[in-house]
């Protein structure tokens, strides 16, 4: 328990930190050798409710700061949490179990929110226009919603709260955050340096909590709540879908994904492995960006394998703490068994496994990176969010084919398509029902890009300048001078 210096571990609200009301705290484990980390308060309705009361009291002088001010505040947490980075993926290693390039990685992304909303918080443009027939003028602003409720997932301890804290307050609002329960440690910092970095006590609340969905609830059903806005499985988005329209709060829903990874006959073979590796093994496959079906053009199929399967045998797994470790654990046991049943099913409906596929033995959730070819179209590997180190390929003669089956799924966030031709590639993407495609890239997600997805991968975007507008709500003002 004295691994980590300076570690918060109880509420954060109005700017002090205090044990649950119920006086309940949870374990948070170290997925490396299941070992307790750290015991965290669990947030009771009552303390989220404060909280929601503490964002509120402070939401109108926070809107009300002009947004240079704002901005400053928010240049001031990059600052700070670049300087503090190393700590930070520590932190994240710890909790979560990836790696430390992973770990880095993202609080680098996470700094960028910071950085790039310090710059969008001086950007908030509206318009003024005239009435085609009256002769009044039409005077358009966007002005701060009002509180958010942001409930975030495990997989990216720090990256999907700040993408999500960091253009609420560009935008004036005051906000109570959830993180998951497998990784708060990390938001509890977060939110303890943000108020160094200049964030008034109250404008940023974080509430851990074992019982998620009466917490959340509660924040919903309280008028005060405007805005929530969740990362996480679908099946609980839909959730809090029905909560919001019960309440009428505006929902921002990033959900699951089940990517496809297309390598059409004339692509790059070395940038397709080199984009695949990044599109599966980032964050160890646990991302709803993550490439869930590969496609590969069957004329490539035997070159792009060869050297897929290089690539993915030549990666360390490991504690993520240590040097020159690539793979670290899955965040839990369940993460682990789901990912080892869903190649066993592949498996036995005829798939062949190339590399990997065989849990290690000893403590730790650890599987290793996994290569499954021949997949057969029942297979649940095929259907389900992986979230883990398992590439699943299939092989295609005809591109039509190839985009009805790509877009044969519910969800609809992110494609990604390798090929030289850019016309070809240009044509794809459209036909694809996705939220994002990435083009001859691994990579989608940048602060300054519309991260977001179609059909039942969400509602909503995050990053640039849409990511503001999920907290701002548009006034119109008629006039006549
Ligand atoms: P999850 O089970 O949906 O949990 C996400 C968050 O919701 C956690 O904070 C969780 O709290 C909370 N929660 C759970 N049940 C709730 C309820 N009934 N009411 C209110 N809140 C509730 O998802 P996860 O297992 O943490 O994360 C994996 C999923 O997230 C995957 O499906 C992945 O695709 C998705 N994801 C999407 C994106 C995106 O941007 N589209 C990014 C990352 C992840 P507890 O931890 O306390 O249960
Ligand atoms: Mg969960």
């Amino acid at each position: 328990m004295q691994l980590i210096e300076g570690l918060q571990t109880d509420l954060h609200i109005g700017g002090s930190r205090r044990p649950a009301s119920s006086g309940e705290r949870f374990d948070v484990m170290n997925p490396v050798d299941e070992t307790v980390l750290a015991s965290v308060a669990s947030g009771t309705p009552e303390d989220a409710i404060a909280a929601v009361a503490a964002a509120h009291e402070v939401l109108g002088a926070w809107g009300r700061r002009s947004p240079r001010a704002r901005a400053d505040v928010l240049r001031r947490a990059f600052e700070l949490l670049d300087t503090r980075k190393h700590a930070f993926a520590r932190l994240v290693t710890l909790e979560n179990g990836k790696a430390g390039g992973d770990a880095l990685a993202e609080i680098n992304y996470s700094a960028e929110f910071f950085r790039w909303y310090s710059e969008e918080a001086c950007r908030n443009l509206g318009t003024v226009s005239q009435a085609p027939a009256s002769g009044a003028r039409i005077l358009v602003q966007h002005r701060p919603a009002g509180v958010g409720v942001l409930v975030t997932p495990w997989n990216y301890p720090a990256a999907m709260g700040a993408r999500k804290i960091a253009p609420a307050l560009a935008a004036g609002c005051s906000v109570v955050v959830k993180p998951a329960s497998e990784t708060p440690l990390t938001m509890l910092a977060l939110a303890s340096l943000l108020e160094e970095a200049g964030v008034p006590p109250g404008v940023v609340n974080v509430i851990p909590s074992r019982s998620s969905g009466a917490v959340v609830g509660a924040m919903l059903h309280d008028p005060r709540v405007r805005v929530v806005s969740f990362t996480g499985s679908t099946e609980v988005g839909r959730e809090l879908l029905k909560t919001a329209a019960d309440c009428v709060v505006n929902p921002a829903m990033e959900l699951g994904g089940n990517a496809p990874l297309i390598v059409c006959a004339d692509a790059d073979i070395d940038q397709a492995v080199e984009g695949a590796m990044q599109a599966k093994m980032r964050n160890l496959g646990e991302a709803c960006t993550a490439a869930n079906r590969f496609y590969v053009h069957a004329s490539v199929k035997e070159a792009f394998v060869e050297k897929f399967v290089t690539a993915m045998g030549a990666l360390k797994m490991g504690n993520g703490l240590d040097a020159g470790i690539d793979v670290g654990p899955l965040v839990n046991a369940q993460t682990r068994d789901k990912v080892e049943a869903l190649v066993r099913d592949a498996a036995n409906k005829g798939a062949r496994v190339l590399l990997g596929g065989t849990r290690p033995g000893g403590p730790g959730f650890f599987y290793p990176p996994t290569v499954v070819v021949d997949v057969p179209d029942n297979a649940d590997l095929l259907r389900e969010e992986i979230f883990g180190p398992v590439a699943a390929i299939q092989t295609f003669e005809d591109e039509d084919d190839v985009i009805a089956k790509a877009n044969a799924t519910e969800y609809g966030l992110v494609a990604y398509v390798f090929t030289r031709d850019m016309a070809r590639g240009l044509r794809m993407c459209e036909q694809l029902e996705f939220g994002m495609v990435g083009l001859n890239r691994g990579l989608v997600s940048d602060p300054a890009a519309p991260f977001g997805g179609v059909k039942q991968s969400g509602i909503g975007r995050e990053g640039a300048t849409e990511g503001m507008r999920e907290f701002l709500e548009t006034q119109y003002v008629s006039v006549v001078w």
